[in-house]
């Protein structure tokens, strides 16, 4: 620990986004970075608390202290290294995560002002590449080899670590590129997709072979591999079935996330398959991440008005006493899409979809309310009658994923992400990734030998 009283002295700073009427006219990644020296000043905030909870909170088991403490001290190689004996792609979490560190900060839990955690890895993967630290490995091989089904954070993560143990690694996906939702779901404005690709040269360059168009049917897996590692995600989106949902102008979220990620990367598509928010106006049914990624690609698209709703009520702004740390704070969320402008509301039901000629022009929506469960469980929710259309010609449905129902497999086959979990985090899967890789290395050096 460098700087002992930097946390006294030195405020949390963040990098922040682009200004808004700059980034909205494009896809390009949202947030900033500080220069080094604000780098090192943030990184020498880090107390090196006694019990890190924010390693504790991190699904990889990240050890922040270690490496904010070579940060400040300018050892960028050596806060790489610390970094990347627990995290296989910085570069994915330093962008994307939500920051469970974070919440669990000391700095966070006294005054709200958390070690800029999440930015400070980001910077010292970033510098790992540009230095020129992140070069390919070789690794002896075992002879064995290990087949992965789905090339998402989770199967990048086990084919990654089952590589470094010598397997000879196949990563099958089912679609034209490799990356899962950080291909085809999360927008450019959050994670530009070089960054996927550069890390897939890494790997690649390592003895990882990628096999995209594999649509693998997972009851007949493909022979001559010693173990597999199934990655396949949660394909399904939550539907509404209410009446109206066969109107034209509907779409899942993911329709329109991963058609504008395609259209970025060079693929045409002619006007009766775009799905866009040009001129129109945008309703997005679901108040998650996946709706806020929908509001900032509906306005990149040129939406008229773009509206979000959330059954669920708002919850509260900054803390929320009924869910103290440990626990996850559910407090609002303001992403940089909210920032770039739309109208959030909560505690409305769809009832059903109007349309004209077969075309959606709004939702019929009603307000509940929401009592607390004497049983404790979730809030019990009333129906108040107060019933009104929202006008729209786009509806996006961003209401989670189905947690996917997997054939029973045999001994050798492992599940690993959110095709074991449900719909998650790509920390999680990243972390689900390794331990699937573990498992798997655990499973074929203890069985006997033919
Ligand atoms: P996936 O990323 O879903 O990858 C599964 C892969 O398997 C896919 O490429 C699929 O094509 C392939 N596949 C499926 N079946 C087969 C088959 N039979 N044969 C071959 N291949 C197959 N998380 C965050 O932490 N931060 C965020 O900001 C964030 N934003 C998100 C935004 C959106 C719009 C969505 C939808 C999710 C977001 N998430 C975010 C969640 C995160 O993306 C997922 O939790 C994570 O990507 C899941 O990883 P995975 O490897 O389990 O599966």
């Amino acid at each position: 620990m460098g700087n002992p009283k930097a946390f006294l002295t030195i405020p949390r700073q963040e990098a922040e986004y682009r200004p808004v009427h700059d980034r909205i006219t494009d896809f390009g990644e949202v947030e900033q970075t500080l220069n080094t020296s604000e780098r090192k000043l943030q990184a020498s905030r880090c107390m090196d608390c006694g019990v890190p909870f924010c390693h504790w909170a991190c699904p990889l088991g990240n050890r922040p202290p270690e490496f904010q403490d070579a940060l400040y001290k300018g050892k960028w190689r050596e806060a790489y290294d610390i970094l990347t004996q627990t995290n296989d792609f910085p570069e994915f979490t330093g962008r994307i995560c939500p920051a469970l560190c974070e919440k669990s900060c000391v700095l966070q839990l006294s005054i709200d002002a958390p070690v800029t955690i999440r930015e400070d890895e980001a910077a010292i993967i970033e510098a790992a590449f540009r230095e020129g630290y992140v070069q390919p490995r070789s690794y002896r091989r075992n002879g064995k080899r290990v087949a992965v089904i789905g090339s998402g954070p989770a199967g990048l993560a086990a084919a990654n670590q089952l590589n470094r143990r010598g397997y000879e690694v196949t990563v099958f996906e089912r679609l034209e590129y490799i990356g899962g939702l950080l291909r085809f779901g999360i927008p450019n404005f959050k994670l530009n997709k070089p960054i996927i690709d550069r890390r897939i040269r890494v790997m690649e360059a390592e003895g990882i072979r990628f096999e995209v168009n594999a649509d693998i049917d997972l009851t007949h897996l493909p022979e001559g591999f010693d173990a597999y590692c199934v990655c396949t995600g949660t394909p399904q989106a939550r539907d509404l079935n209410i009446p109206g949902r066969e109107l034209k102008g509907i779409h899942f979220a993911l329709e329109m996330l991963a058609q504008q990620n395609r259209v970025l990367a060079g693929q045409t598509f002619s006007d009766k398959e775009r799905v866009t928010a040009k001129g129109k106006d945008v309703l997005v049914i679901g108040g998650g991440d996946t709706g806020s990624d929908c509001i900032g690609t509906s306005n990149r698209q040129g939406a008229k008005s773009v509206t979000q709703i959330e059954i669920m009520p708002q919850p509260p702004v900054g803390k929320n006493p009924a869910t103290p740390w440990p626990q996850w704070p559910v407090i609002l969320k303001t992403s940089s899409s909210h920032e770039e402008g739309c109208v959030r509301r909560w505690s409305l039901s769809s009832v059903r979809f109007l349309g004209e000629k077969g075309h959606v022009t709004g939702v019929e929506v009603e307000a509940v309310d929401w009592l607390p469960n004497p049983d404790g469980g979730r809030p019990l929710m009333k129906h108040t009658g107060k019933k009104e259309v929202l006008k729209a010609d786009l509806v996006l449905l961003a209401m989670g994923f189905l947690k996917p129902e997997l054939p029973a497999f045999a001994p050798q086959v492992f599940v690993a992400g959110d095709a074991a979990t449900g719909a998650s985090l790509v920390v999680r899967c990243i972390a689900s990734g390794r331990r699937a890789a573990a498992d798997i290395d655990r499973f074929l050096t203890s069985a006997p030998a033919e």
